[in-house]
């Protein structure tokens, strides 16, 4: 796929979007809530949705801003997110999250790439997501379907995620940046497949390379 072709390739994963189920973060970020949208992406965090929903949903009745959050100690916590991945972990770290944001932050989450790095458990991934659907901020959310299809697609040649998010800012016009990830995500659980992709009823599959795919249906 080539560079000039992303216009065409956004219009048809725009009507393929219309037939999947959204990704959990992008219906919990309807609120454009930054704190909903920081913390349900740590609960996505090797989690299947529909697991981090419930958890995110159970969590937000009792804790919807990070000064409630910070009231409940750790063991509430894990007892309400239960059992998305590394629920212990996690729990510890929203409760360091919610002291630092209060104390270092004035409660409010930072809209600066830099410092939500800084948080326990946010990687670039999360960070960015952050910045794209809780601020509305352009920034590239890399998962690892964003990094595999984009690599496939022959978009980018990169080894990591964040070669891939450095790589697609050079090229991906900044009006598709939020958009991206919303894109590839449903993209890939459905059909762009990390094993044995979907490639006969894949829409765009004329503008693909089919970069490293050995086997598919
Ligand atoms: S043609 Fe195959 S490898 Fe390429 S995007 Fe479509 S499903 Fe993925």
């Amino acid at each position: 796929m080539k560079a000039d072709q992303i216009d065409d390739v956004v219009k048809l994963l725009r009507e393929a979007y219309r037939g999947f189920v959204e990704p959990v973060v992008t219906q919990v970020a309807k609120d454009k809530d930054p704190y909903k949208v920081l913390i349900s992406t740590i609960l996505s965090l090797r989690t299947k949705d529909e697991t981090t929903l419930r958890a995110s949903i159970r969590l937000f009745d009792i804790a919807d801003n990070i000064y409630k959050l910070n009231e409940l100690n750790e063991d509430e916590i894990e007892r309400l997110i239960y059992p998305v991945g590394f629920y212990k972990t996690k729990a510890k770290n929203l409760k360091k999250i919610a002291r630092i944001i209060i104390e270092n932050y004035g409660g409010k989450i930072p809209d600066d790439l830099d410092e939500l790095l800084k948080l326990p458990n946010v990687g670039r991934k999360t960070a960015n997501l952050v910045l794209a659907k809780g601020f509305g901020k352009p920034a590239i959310c890399v998962d690892i379907h964003v990094h595999r299809i984009s690599n496939r697609l022959g978009l980018v040649d990169t080894k990591t995620p964040e070669e891939t998010e450095f790589a697609l800012s050079k090229i991906l016009p900044k009006k598709y940046w939020i958009e991206f990830n919303d894109l590839l995500v449903p993209f890939g659980q459905n059909i762009c497949r990390p094993i044995s992709p979907f490639c006969s009823k894949c829409i765009i599959s004329k503008y693909c390379k089919r970069k490293g795919v050995n086997k598919s249906r």
